[in-house]
């Protein structure tokens, strides 16, 4: 069994980490477990600055193996905005899917390109062990469709499908998800680590 702690204060995180490391046997920590008061600016210009920033922190203050993630949704037409700031582009899930509408307004499908990021980083006390960076490309649609998900994905629609993320099972989107991929090459990661 693989102990690995994740950067976050966010004990949510560990269940969806646990679930998207699939059948790798893991023990997932986070910070609220081992060093509560441990707060680690994101300060990076990038999805991979962030996510090496939070895991060579936490590794340093713990000792443990640590997994970072940063994430995030770039549109081409905005660009790159929201990026590194998407979960700071507004106040409210919302607001923020507006407020990428708004700057859009007029644009053309064929221009409404954006992508989604997912940078994770493992690091141990001696530093970065490995760093994986997926995408998932797509368009921002003219509105919000869908009820499910979280974030942006009721504006973005995935190359390849009619609907948007937000119309799809947490299943159907973990196959094609920025996250969905970069978790899953982060397990194949851990399970040649602990060999
Ligand atoms: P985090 O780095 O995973 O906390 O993600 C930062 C922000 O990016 C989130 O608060 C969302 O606004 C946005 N985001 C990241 N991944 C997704 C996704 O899969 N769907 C929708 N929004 C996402």
């Amino acid at each position: 069994m693989i102990t690995i702690l994740v950067a976050t204060q966010n004990r949510f995180k560990a269940a969806e980490i646990s679930r998207l490391l699939g059948d790798t046997d893991v023990r997932v920590l986070t910070l609220a477990d081992v060093a509560p008061s441990l707060e680690i600016p994101e300060t990076g210009v990038t999805f991979a600055e962030n996510a090496r920033l939070k895991a060579v922190a936490a590794a340093q203050a713990t000792g443990y193996l640590t997994l970072a993630d940063d994430s995030g949704l770039a549109v081409d037409a905005l660009e790159g905005a929201p990026g590194v700031y998407s979960k700071r582009f507004a106040d409210s899930d919302p607001a923020r899917n507006a407020r990428v509408l708004a700057g859009l307004r007029g644009v053309p499908w064929d221009r409404r390109t954006a992508r989604f990021h997912c940078a994770v980083v493992i690091a141990d006390a001696t530093g970065v062990r490995a760093e994986i960076e997926e995408t998932a490309a797509g368009h921002i649609t003219d509105a919000p469709r869908g009820d499910d998900g979280f974030g942006y994905d009721p504006i973005f629609q995935p190359d390849g499908e009619t609907r948007t993320m937000a119309e799809m099972t947490m299943d159907e989107k973990n196959v094609l998800s920025h996250r969905g991929k970069a978790f899953r090459a982060a397990a194949a990661w851990l399970r040649a680590w602990a060999g």
